[in-house]
C-alpha cells in the first residue's frame, strides 16, 4: 500500500510528489476537474522506455522486462500497483495480483499457458486483489497474512479506492464501484523465510523483510540478478506508518535487501515504475540508517507523517514511530 485512505486529498498529494517522475498532462484540468485525472494523466516517462506487451484487457499495461518476466502495471488507479509474472519451464509464479478491479487471470492466460502459483509480496489489499481467481497459492507463515486471507477487505476499508478521483472510469467502465471488495482467498502451502520455488529452470528465493507489513517478502533470483522488494522498496514516497508497520524490523529488512542489491542486476517493485536501479535500495538503507540516527530531519507531511526526501525516494513515517 502506498496510499492512506483518503483519496479527497490525493491530487493534491501527487502534486507534491510530482518530482519523481510524475508528468501532469493539464494542470488545468486537475483544478476543474479531478475525476479525469487518472485518465488524463500521463504515464510515467520510464513506463515508455520499457517493451510494451498488448493484451485484451486496457486496464493494465505489461511491460517485458526480459528474462521471461512480465511487469502488469495498473497506471489508471493512483495506487499504480505493479504484479509480476514469471516464466519458468514448466510453471510460472505471479507475484502479486493487484487491485481487483479488473480481472488479473485473464491478462495471465493471455501471457502463458504453464499452471501458476500465486505469491505475495505482502497481503495489504492493493497486492491480494485477484487471488480468489487462482487455485495454488503460496502465502507466509504469519496470524497477519492468514487473517487477510480468511477475511479479505471490506467495501468500506477500500471504497476510496474507487472513488471518480481515485481511478479512471473509463478504463474500466464496466467496475461495479459500489459493489467493490477484496474478496478471501484459500492458501494451499504456509511457506517460512528462504524458501525456494522451484519453477522448473529457475529458482527463486524468498526473502522475508517485515516492517512495512508483517509478512513483506522479497523475491531474489541469484542467476538473472532479479530483486523483487515489493512495497519496502520503490521509487516514490515509502509509506511506513500503517498498522503493523515496525521501523527497527524495517531497518532489518532493507538492510538485508541491500546486501542483495549489491549482487542484483534489477529492482522490481510493487509501485509506480517496475524497473529500479540496485543501487537506489543501497541508498535507501543508507537513508534510513541516518534517520533513525537522527542525523537527518523530516518535514511533516500528509497524513501526520513526516517526510524525508532522497532524490528519487522518500520516506514517510508515522510520527509516533518516531517518538514525536
Ligand atoms: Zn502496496
Amino acid at each position: 500500500m502506498k496510499n492512506k485512505k483518503i483519496v479527497n486529498r490525493i491530487v493534491i498529494f501527487l502534486m507534491l510528489i510530482s518530482t519523481v517522475g510524475f508528468q501532469h498532462s493539464s494542470a488545468q484540468s486537475i483544478n476543474t476537474d479531478k475525476s479525469k485525472y487518472w485518465c488524463d494523466k500521463e504515464l510515467r516517462p520510464a513506463l515508455l522506455k520499457l517493451k510494451e506487451v498488448k493484451t485484451s484487457r486496457p486496464w493494465f499495461k505489461v511491460y517485458d522486462v526480459g528474462n521471461h518476466v512480465f511487469a502488469i502495471d495498473e497506471p489508471y488507479n493512483y495506487e499504480e500497483t505493479i504484479s509480476y509474472l514469471i516464466i519458468g519451464k514448466n510453471k510460472a509464479l505471479l507475484f502479486d495480483t493487484g487491485m481487483g478491479l479488473d480481472s488479473i487471470s485473464k491478462v495471465v492466460k493471455e501471457l502463458t499457458h504453464l499452471p501458476i502459483t500465486v505469491l505475495n509480496s505482502h497481503t495489504h489489499f492493493d497486492h491480494i486483489g485477484g487471488d480468489h481467481e487462482f487455485s495454488r497459492i503460496l502465502a507466509m507463515n504469519t496470524s497477519y497474512t492468514k487473517a487477510n486471507a480468511k477475511n479479505g477487505f471490506t467495501h468500506l476499508q477500500i471504497r476510496n479506492e474507487v472513488t471518480p478521483e481515485a481511478f479512471c472510469y473509463t478504463q474500466l467502465p464496466q467496475l461495479d464501484t459500489a459493489g467493490y471488495i477484496t474478496r478471501p482467498f484459500k492458501v494451499n502451502k504456509f511457506i517460512e523465510d528462504n524458501y525456494i520455488i522451484d519453477l522448473g529452470n529457475r529458482k527463486l528465493q524468498v526473502i522475508a523483510t517485515p516492517g512495512h507489513a508483517p509478512d513483506a517478502i522479497c523475491l531474489f533470483e541469484a542467476e538473472t540478478g532479479y530483486l523483487w522488494t515489493g512495497d519496502s522498496f520503490y521509487i516514490g514516497p515509502i509509506f511506513l506508518f500503517d498498522e503493523g508497520t515496525d521501523l527497527k524490523t524495517y531497518q532489518h529488512s532493507i538492510n538485508r535487501m541491500a546486501k542483495l542489491a549489491s549482487k542484483a542486476k534489477k529492482v522490481l517493485p510493487a509501485h509506480n515504475l517496475p524497473v529500479v536501479d540496485p543501487a537506489e535500495v543501497i541508498r535507501a538503507n543508507r537513508a534510513f540508517g541516518q534517520i533513525l540516527a537522527k542525523k537527518v530531519k523530516g518535514v511533516p507531511g500528509d497524513f501526520g507523517a513526516i517526510t524525508f526526501q532522497f532524490g528519487a525516494f522518500s520516506y514517510m513515517i508515522g510520527r509516533e514511530l518516531l517518538g514525536l
